[in-house]
């Protein structure tokens, strides 16, 4: 390939911090069987990205010339790629970061009247001072604690985390000193004898696989390597496991697909790229429970015939990324991945990839690309994962709530599993209570429970207020009202009322908010996190939240029934001719509002 690179040299410093991440003879060569030289090496342009950004807080030309040519990647490609993801910068920026989020769960918690100090404290957002700034933040996936922040420290020992119920001065601390202390361990607010997929979180220590193993850890996978690949799926199958992450496909199905390719590798990657707005399950999985999904990962490998696990998770997550990186290297220590689990001959490995902001990489396909280094752009389907999936090769990707189901219904048995819940969504789900509710948190419950139950289980609306509306599944989710309160958790229940338990989001909102604030938030969210590929997407997005802005600055372009029907329109164009789901949902929660609470009505 013809390479023009850029004439920028690299600092010394920049080269050692390519070298830290690929080795000074690209030493890390990928397990991507079966592609050439060239591609081989250009998975590794994303974290080469992240080691240039963490170490310099920006990308520079010569940095990134520097990439290109030890990862043979065009230099025109891999611009491409650094501008495409929020967390990182090819302009010279400010080393020290906090990203203050102003996403609609902490907006609910008073993130407007925190951004309005930040910009008197520290200037605007982005404002240099001395080497320090901050900037407005999507969802950061810490909602029970909003308002939410996230500092990156670059520098030759760099440091990220992200805290909650963020104050000015909190912020300022971390700013002037690049540090902030790790948050208390998680909390539940239910009885541990209801609990499943929580009932070791807060209890068993997650940095050690000791506590995991004494409280239960590790015997699914034992189960597992007794039943063999063929009765596991045949048992997951059988409890009719469908997938949490939103689209609830049946996990059953999409492991037996993979096991039956004779295409090889397979691939097993879990998605752990949340950044529905709103929701903060899996990171909480993640930062409480970590052997748990590595545990499950294993089994999933298992019974998939995938040697090779990557586990894609948000940038954003930095305590739930080291307390993973832990756990994968205390399996390894113990034999629990590698070349022969628990001395079975099991062969499996996991690899982590870190996302650098970007809500679309939570689509399957996009997240592929972003794995293998170009920008997370979804494609069209067919041909499904399960056939060609990441590098070309059959993929299982799941969620880690799915995942982490997994050995207990080994354990189980599928029969009994299938108990809990109904027929059609058994099992529990983690539901992510956040905005104006009593005790914000993450709840777990059987399908099937009243939502307006589950509100009361988190202590009602808060402060004795009246309840104006839930939004229910996130920011691509739906708004219900007081009278949808009887509605059952389930799959098919809610979308009998043309509503989604989505990624479990339940985002309270008391009689005192303006919705049409919020409606332009989310809109403003779509159309920032729109990859730009489709021109439905892409112009309706913009259109949409333009219309927004009009009705909340109360200055239409012509009738509220003009405008309704341009609302109408823009929905109904985004959802028939969009791609992927970022543009199919992009104004269900918007529509579903406007029609709810008649917020267009003449
Ligand atoms: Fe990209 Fe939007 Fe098209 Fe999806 S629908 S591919 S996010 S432009």
């Amino acid at each position: 390939m013809d390479l023009l690179h850029l004439d920028v040299p690299p600092t010394a410093a920049e080269v050692a911090a390519i070298e830290a991440v690929i080795g000074p003879k690209l030493e890390r060569l990928s397990p991507t069987v079966g592609l050439s030289e060239t591609d081989d090496r250009r998975h590794l342009l994303l974290p080469v990205l992240h080691g240039i950004q963490s170490r310099f807080g920006w990308i520079s030309p010569g940095a990134l010339g520097e990439a290109c040519r030890r990862l043979s990647v065009p230099p025109a490609e891999a611009y491409g790629v650094a501008t495409f993801y929020a967390l990182l910068s090819t302009t010279e920026r400010a080393p020290v970061v906090v990203h203050a989020c102003d996403d609609i769960a902490c907006k609910a918690k008073g993130a407007d009247g925190l951004c309005a100090e930040l910009e008197q404290r520290f200037g605007p957002a982005g404002s240099d001072r001395d080497g320090t700034t901050w900037l407005r933040s999507p969802c950061l996936g810490l909602c029970e604690q909003a308002p939410a922040a996230f500092l990156q420290a670059a520098g030759e020992q760099p440091f990220e985390r992200s805290w909650g119920h963020a104050t000015a001065d909190s912020i300022a601390a971390a700013m002037d000193t690049g540090r902030i202390g790790d948050p208390p361990a998680g909390v539940v607010h239910q009885p541990r004898e209801d609990l499943r997929l929580l009932r070791r979180v807060g209890l068993a220590d997650p940095t050690s696989l000791d506590d995991y193993r004494a409280h239960g850890g590790y015997r699914g996978l034992r189960r597992a390597l007794e039943m063999g690949p063929a009765a596991v799926i045949r048992e997951i199958t059988d409890s009719n496991l469908m997938g949490r992450g939103g689209a609830a496909f049946p996990t059953g199905r999409k492991w037996a697909a993979v096991a039956a390719q004779p295409v090889r590798p397979h691939y097993l990657v879990c998605n752990a790229d949340e950044s529905e707005p709103g929701t903060f399950k899996d990171r909480v999985l993640m930062e409480e429970d970590p052997f748990a999904l590595v545990e499950a990962m294993t089994i999933a490998g298992l019974a998939t015939a995938s040697e090779h696990g990557i586990l894609y998770i948000r940038g954003e997550y930095p305590l739930a990324l080291q307390r993973i990186e832990n756990a994968i290297s205390q399996a390894h220590k113990r034999g629990l991945l590698g070349d022969d689990i628990m001395g079975k001959g099991l062969v499996f490995d996991i690899e982590i990839r870190k996302g650098a902001g970007a809500y679309i990489c939570g689509e399957e396909t996009a997240l592929f690309a972003s794995i293998e280094g170009f920008r997370g752009e979804p494609r069209n389907k067919p041909p499904y994962p399960v056939e060609v999936g990441v590098f070309g090769k059959p993929t299982v990707i799941n969620n880690v709530e799915t995942l982490v189901n997994v050995p207990d219904i080994l354990l189980e048995g599928a029969a009994n599993f299938a108990t809990i819940g109904t027929p059609d969504s058994t099992g529990t789900r983690l539901f992510c209570l956040c905005g104006h509710v009593e005790r914000p948190g993450l709840y777990e419950v059987p399908f099937g429970t009243r939502l307006g139950d589950l509100l009361d289980l988190a202590g009602g609306v808060a402060g004795g207020h009246k309840l104006q509306a839930i939004l229910l599944g996130g920011a691509a989710g739906t708004f219900v009202g007081p009278d949808d309160l009887d509605v059952a958790l389930t799959f098919e229940d809610t979308r009998k009322i043309g509503a989604t338990v989505g990624s479990g989001v339940v985002l309270v909102f008391d009689e005192t908010v303006k919705l049409l604030g919020y409606l332009r938030r989310i809109a403003e969210f779509f159309r920032d996190e729109s990859c730009g590929q489709c021109v439905p997407c892409r112009v309706g997005t913009v259109r949409q939240e333009e219309l927004l802005a009009r009705l909340e600055r109360a200055q239409l372009l012509g009738s509220t029934a003009d405008e309704a029907a341009l609302l109408n329109d823009l929905g109904q164009c985004l959802r028939d001719a969009s791609i992927c789901g970022l543009g199919q949902t992009a104004s269900s929660a918007i529509e579903s509002a406007v029609e709810k609470f008649g917020l267009l009505s003449s």
